[in-house]
């Protein structure tokens, strides 16, 4: 389990220099290519984690390395001040992807929050007529949604939360799933209702069957807004285009990110309804990058590769691949697999190992995974994976658990 040769320098190095805010597996990637990295000492390793869902494409996707390479040979960016010539088409083509009205670019997911938490406060004053300042959002126990003041003042978990006051009032927790809860949290001056359809950072944790249907309902006969985060679980992770599709919901708002930027630079948005993100008037928010040339023809290449169905449908059947190969090892060193396509939350028996245990044998056995809290692994492996990569790293994790 000690660092060999390059790698050991290299780690000294950001442990010196590096701000401490992650504790990240000892590996130090040097290059990629698909569904496989390869470290400073020449190893390769099989990335089961996909960089939390933002290289869904896999590493390097030609078609996007090749869109990213274009437009910077031709103008990177203008600021918002101007048009550019790439910006109108990306709306264009990410609202009718995603059957949605308007398209508000950020860069980062938590922006992508951020800025739907005040689109839903002004439309609440200038629409629904709540009074001024006392609007309010339900959000959902173990959320996570970005690391902003503003987000983390609705954040359960500790690490996440603490120390970081005062914290922005407003937000009111429900547990995940108790449909019961959200309809006696909901009153006059609910805004919105700001959820992952599935959660990722909590363990990859699926809702029960009906419960956004419920929300949904309740949203329409209260006059709410329905917003789902869709920053991980979005763009093809659960074999649709948006989580919720599963649940045969829309939502009033969307949150992308990760994916969006096809693993070469950050890209997010807000989509959704048009009559909504029309309460933002020249001025009154923006982004110096948001919407920049680069992302924008970025985003169009990974738009088009979404619209041929084809990583959707790869998600779908390898996704359910992975988890019958992953339910099989259930009672043996796994206590519980939950997931949707080509994303797994998987519990570890607290009899056998800790996460960490089990991330760092799997990266012996040549697999890159993460866990998320103290005994849940998140597998989460590029869209482009093969049957055969899944099965060495189920069988690897068969190993790992029972070791
Ligand atoms: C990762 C994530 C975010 C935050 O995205 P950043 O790009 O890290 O700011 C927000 N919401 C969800 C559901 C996420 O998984």
């Amino acid at each position: 389990m000690t660092a060999h040769g390059l790698t050991s320098s290299f780690i000294a190095r950001d442990e010196q220099w590096g701000a401490h805010n992650y504790h990240p597996l000892p590996v130090v990637i040097a290059e990629a290519e698909g569904a496989s990295v390869t470290d400073v000492d020449g190893t390769r390793y099989l990335d089961f984690l996909s960089g939390y869902s933002a290289l869904n494409f896999g590493h390097r996707h030609p078609a996007l390395i090749a869109a990213a390479h274009e437009q910077l040979d031709r103008l990177t960016l203008t600021s918002r001040a101007f048009h550019n010539d790439q910006f109108g088409a990306f709306c264009e083509e990410l609202a009718t992807l995603t059957g949605t009205e308007m398209v508000l670019t950020m860069n980062t997911g938590a922006e992508a929050v951020e800025s739907a938490i005040k689109v839903a406060r002004k439309w609440a004053y200038e629409v629904k007529g709540v009074a001024s300042d006392s609007a309010e959002i339900i959000v959902a126990s173990n959320n996570f949604h970005g690391r902003t003041t503003t987000i983390v003042s609705f954040s359960d978990d500790s690490a996440a939360h603490d120390n970081y006051g005062p914290f922005t009032p407003g937000f009111v927790t429900v547990p995940f799933g108790d449909l019961d809860a959200v309809r006696a949290a909901v009153g006059p001056n609910t805004a919105a209702i700001l959820m992952e359809p599935i959660q990722g950072e909590a363990g990859v944790v699926v809702p029960p069957d009906g419960f956004f249907a419920g929300v949904r309902a309740l949203c329409d006969e209260q006059d709410v807004l329905l917003i789902s985060d869709e920053v991980q679980a979005g763009l093809a992770r659960t074999g649709t285009i948006f989580a919720l599709d599963h649940e045969k919901v829309r939502a009033d708002l969307y949150t992308l990110g990760k994916a969006l930027g096809g693993g070469i630079i950050p890209v997010s948005a807000v989509v959704g309804r048009a009559d909504v993100l029309g309460v933002l008037k020249p001025g009154q928010h923006g982004s110096t990058f948001g919407g920049y040339p680069v992302a924008c023809a970025v985003g169009r290449a990974v738009v088009d590769l979404l619209s041929t169905g084809e990583f959707q449908q790869r998600s779908t059947e390898l996704g359910a691949y992975l988890h019958e190969r992953l339910n099989g090892l259930v009672g043996k060193g796994v206590a519980e697999v939950r997931g949707k396509g080509l994303w797994a939350g998987v519990d570890i028996d607290p009899a056998a190992r800790t996460g960490r245990e089990v991330s760092l044998s799997l990266r012996d056995q040549g697999v890159l995974c993460k866990e998320t809290h103290e005994r849940t692994l998140r597998m989460a492996p590029p869209l482009v994976i093969t049957r055969d990569e899944i099965d060495h790293a189920v069988d690897a994790l068969a190993e790992a658990v029972n070791a």
